[in-house]
């Protein structure tokens, strides 16, 4: 059984510098290094680490960023053969400096990743009628995430979006997806009032379901994990799941750690209290190491964990 990933890859470009330039103002920084990322990537990654079969469907430049990110990814045993080169669009790269005092500032340019349409949907069609779930983000355009939706929903496939970067959804879309995966600003976004503690994120858990989606699950970070479906009508279709209590050093990408874990448990025919449980300890084990993929963690790493806190269930 198949995971497959539509969505971002990127490049990130990172800067370090003493201090950020002023407008026509050249300084000298002192560090410079690359990392892939995109969101759809970092998903792609967090599965295939955990020794799920997983496919991509994405846009890259025809650029050596373009070259890496592909090769990066099929390092990592993911099926690119539905990753298209575009011919005249750069990779997405998001450049990012950081200064003395840990500040950044970012620029994101979409490039390949925001000429993805449904034309990419329709050409790798066969690749999702050998899918069981399929993962899908916002950082391509809405309108192909809409048509991957909506052609997963047909096939039977069980649709996840995590609805990332926050952004207004249409209501046709819920009713397309099986879970939706928002953190608390992506909730209080899509719901319309402030998400901070699990009472609001039960409130905004019942506005999504009662949008049409069938499972939503609020990630709060170091406060755990909220959710509710109307699959199940025992109590375990509605609870609160605290977070593991780890050494976290860098949070960035938890979430899609969380995307990747809650996959793979549903792809090997766990229930979703179980798979919220694997989401919750990939999530908490990326916040342990630096980065966005290379924290993704392993099968090994990932089972020792489960067993270590096995007393922690959902
Ligand atoms: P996002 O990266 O989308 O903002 P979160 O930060 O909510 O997502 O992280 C996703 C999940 O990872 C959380 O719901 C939680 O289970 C786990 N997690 C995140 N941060 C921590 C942390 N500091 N300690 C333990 N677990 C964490």
């Amino acid at each position: 059984m198949v995971v497959t990933v539509f969505g971002s890859i990127n490049m990130d470009l990172v800067v370090r510098t003493p201090r950020f330039p002023g407008i026509s103002e050249i300084i000298t920084g002192y560090e410079f290094f690359t990392a892939p990322g995109g969101k759809g990537a970092n998903q792609a990654v967090a599965t295939a680490r955990l020794g799920i079969h997983t496919q991509m469907i994405g846009r890259v430049g025809n650029d050596i960023y373009g070259q890496e990110l592909c090769n990066h990814l099929e390092d990592a045993g993911i099926d690119i053969s539905a990753v298209n080169i575009d011919p005249k669009a750069s990779s997405g790269v998001a450049i990012i400096s950081v200064d003395d005092a840990a500040e950044n500032c970012i620029i994101i340019v979409p490039g390949a990743n925001g000429q993805v349409t449904q034309v990419d949907v329709d050409r790798f069609k066969d690749k999702l009628t050998q899918t069981k779930v399929l993962l899908l983000q916002l950082e391509i355009p809405l309108e192909a995430t809409i048509a991957a939706a909506r052609l997963g929903q047909q096939i039977g496939v069980t649709v996840i979006l995590d609805p990332a970067p926050a952004c207004d959804l249409p209501n046709e879309l819920y009713s397309m997806l099986d879970i939706i995966t928002p953190n608390e600003v992506e909730a209080s976004q899509l719901v319309g009032f402030p998400v901070q503690t699990i009472e609001d994120a039960e409130r905004a858990a019942d506005v999504l379901l009662n949008s049409g989606v069938s499972t939503a699950i609020i990630k709060m970070g170091a406060l755990g994990v909220f959710y509710a479906t109307r699959k199940d009508n025992s109590p375990n279709a509605r609870k609160y799941f605290p977070a593991y209590k780890v050494n976290a050093i860098d949070t960035v990408a938890a979430g899609d750690a969380f995307n990747g874990g809650l996959a793979a448990a549903l792809i090997e025919g766990h229930s979703l209290s179980e798979a919220v449980r694997w989401g919750a300890a990939a999530g908490a084990l990326s916040t342990t190491k630096q980065g966005a993929q290379p924290s993704m963690p392993c099968r090994r790493e990932f089972e020792t964990f489960l067993q270590e806190h096995n007393a922690q269930s959902c």
